[in-house]
């Protein structure tokens, strides 16, 4: 068997041979004649003559061969709904939907915006469009108008699906008032919107002529047949817009036939899941991960996949694991900021049900920290794999693969480059760091297939967002900051504008939370560096206890700064030390669990916080504001 570091190498220094033979995990109508085409860098197409197609891979070759198989695995616990699709019924109802696009005007070529909540018909809309070579761009489902206005404009929909209401935490969540809102704010509103009825928000209010209701089209094509358009493997699958965590969102496009062997790859090499199995991940449609691990790879797999509207939290804690035990999942991922939540938690949850059918937790998204990652592996008594990666990236940039060699894990680290990624770490002037050295972490192109191929309609972005950060050598820049260590092992050290540079010391802002987070009353924190005039930046910490009481009085506070103070110094040094640890009860994070790092950084420097479009919970800005007005009066 060939180690990770052979398959590795071979995948950079054999290109064309290594992805010839990834390409053979897929069907294609006709074969491609160029593996990869670099003629005009940094964009690079994959697969160049290849004619493919995504649901095809993923739905109809499977219920041709195992129809009555699980593919959909509907579980809801807003709604209480429970529903498992055969690999015949998704197709089924795959057709219906395309019929209906089709009928509604979208052809190949077209955008369709998705704006749904986590119900089977949002993953019946995204293989609809793939079917019929339509491009999907799903926005995570509750964006306020303003901001699906300008994804509308962006990417200029014929036809918008989406549905009454999402639910969270038990409460209703009207969309529909916000489509309206969006289409009204919108230049280029599409023409027509699709509306899923569930039935949650009754009086929702239609517009004549534009508005078009599921129901009613779905049995008018009770019997469709809808073939498969074979699409060339350059043509766009979708496009999909950036969390936004560091401003203006960009939109990500993706290929076809490289996105599909990637999937496909990765599913043997990295999530390590076939026919017969079934993986569970915890994110949402609108994000990366729910496009590419939810719907695309375990289906193109073969697998059953399993879609969860709800919370880790509610009705109780035991709620995924009793998915886990009742559906005998064997590939689970999820994201840091969901664990640490389950951490607040009592274990006997987790140890009340039969686990065994688990192979793997995969968790990315933001660090995970060594603590959390410890306490979770040590719980599940399973790998615990953490993995990096982006929008752009579609799929893992660093993960350890245990479908190609089963690498001992490093808490606190997402191990190694993937294959098809040749990582490199850079100093500011293009030069390459050595081990145990702070850089940029950058990717020499041509980037793997499943990348991204372009800014959707602005070819020129795409090369001054990612590929200027040098002049020589020509790199992919992540604009994320990373280590490795002398065994090859890497950490990602916070966002290149995240650094804290204190008296000409830079320091990652992953460094110093993760100093914090030794201290063990500590659930969760937050370091920004703040300006100040003698030392240029100061660490500043936002930290959440496991036991909110635990800092009610302000000798209690200040004996829990010092001790955190005392971790850091031992930690890190006194370098890093906080200037301030500050207490609160929840961080304000993007929808997708993001840390919003700017935002904070901003009321700490008495600045605004600027368009918090994506933020969960708006009341926890307001009570970091409070407790640094509590100070300066103080
Ligand atoms: P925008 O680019 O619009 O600001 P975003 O970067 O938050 O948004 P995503 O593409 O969803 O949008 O997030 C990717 C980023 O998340 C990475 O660049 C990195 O900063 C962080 N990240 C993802 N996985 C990990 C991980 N395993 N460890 C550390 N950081 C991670
Ligand atoms: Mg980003």
């Amino acid at each position: 068997m060939v180690g990770y570091i052979d398959f590795h190498r071979r995948s950079i220094e054999d290109r064309e041979g290594f992805w010839r033979d990834q390409s053979r995990l897929v069907d294609w109508q006709q074969t491609p004649q160029t593996i990869c085409d670099y003629s005009r860098p940094p964009f690079v197409k994959w697969f160049v003559g290849g004619t493919t197609n995504l649901c095809h891979n993923a739905v109809d070759r499977h219920a041709a061969a195992r129809p009555r198989d699980p593919a959909l695995i509907y579980v809801s616990t807003e709604t209480d709904t429970e529903r498992t699709y055969s690999y015949a019924d998704l197709l089924c109802e795959v057709e219906r939907m395309a019929a209906i696009f089709i009928e509604l005007g979208v052809k190949r070529g077209d955008r369709v915006l998705i704006y749904m909540p986590m119900i089977p018909e949002a993953c019946f809309a995204m293989l609809a469009c793939a079917r019929i070579g339509a491009v999907h761009s799903v926005v995570f489902g509750g964006f306020a108008p303003a901001s699906l206005a300008t994804r509308i404009d962006d990417a200029r929909p014929v036809l918008m699906i989406s549905a009454d209401a999402g639910m969270r935490g038990g409460k209703a969540i009207p969309y529909k008032h916000l489509v309206d809102d969006a289409c009204r704010l919108a230049e280029h509103p599409p023409a027509h919107v699709l509306i899923v009825d569930r039935g949650i928000d009754k009086g929702f209010a239609r517009t004549e002529g534009r508005d078009v209701d599921y129901a009613e089209m779905r049995r008018k094509h009770v019997d469709a047949a809808v073939p498969v358009e074979w699409l060339e493997s350059s043509e766009p699958s979708y496009i999909l817009y950036t969390s936004g965590t560091t401003g203006k969102p960009k939109g990500v496009q993706r290929d076809t036939g490289g996105y599909c062997v990637a999937l496909a790859a990765s599913m043997q090499h990295l999530f390590t899941g076939g026919p017969g199995e079934t993986m569970f991940v915890t994110s949402d449609i609108g994000w990366v991960v729910g496009h590419s691990y939810i719907i695309y790879a375990p289906l193109i797999a073969g697998m059953a996949t399993v879609m969860y509207e709800g919370t880790p939290i509610r009705p109780d804690a035991g709620v995924w694991w009793r998915i886990v035990e009742k559906y005998r999942v064997n590939v689970m991922f999820s994201a840091p900021t969901a664990i640490r939540v389950l951490k607040k938690q009592d274990t006997a949850w987790l140890h009340s049900c039969d686990l065994s059918s688990l192979k793997h937790l995969f968790l990315a998204g933001e660090p995970l920290d060594e603590t959390t990652h410890r306490w979770i592996a040590e719980e599940l008594d399973i790998p615990v794999i953490d993995n990096y990666w982006q929008t752009e990236t579609g799929w893992p940039i660093l993960s350890a693969m245990p479908g190609i060699e089963k690498t001992p894990i490093k808490y606190g680290s997402p191990s190694f480059p993937v294959y098809g990624y040749d990582l490199r770490l850079f100093r500011e002037d293009g030069s390459e760091c050595g081990a145990n050295e702070k850089g940029v972490v950058g990717i020499v192109p041509p980037l793997p297939p499943g990348c991204m191929t372009t800014v959707w309609g602005q070819d020129d972005r795409f090369v001054s967002t990612y590929f200027s950060l040098f002049k020589d050598p020509l790199v992919y820049s992540s604009s994320d900051w990373g280590i490795r260590d002398d065994d090859g092992y890497y950490t990602i050290l916070g966002r290149m504008d995240d650094v804290i540079n204190v008296a000409g010391h830079r320091l990652g802002t992953r460094e110093i939370e993760e100093a914090v987070q030794t201290h063990p009353g500590v659930a969760e924190v937050a370091v920004v560096g703040v300006a100040d005039d003698v030392k240029g930046q100061v660490p500043m910490a936002f930290a959440v206890l496991k036991d909110a009481g635990a800092a009610a009085t302000p000798e209690e506070a200040k004996r829990l700064e010092a001790e955190i103070s005392r971790k850091v110094d031992e930690w890190l040094g006194a370098i890093g030390r906080p200037a301030r640890v500050f207490f609160v009860s929840g961080l304000p994070k993007t929808r997708s669990g993001k840390m919003l790092r700017r935002a904070i950084q901003a009321l700490a420097e008495g600045r605004d916080p600027g368009d918090l479009a994506t933020i969960e919970d708006p009341s926890t800005l307001q009570q970091i504001r409070d407790r640094l007005s509590e100070t300066r009066e103080g």
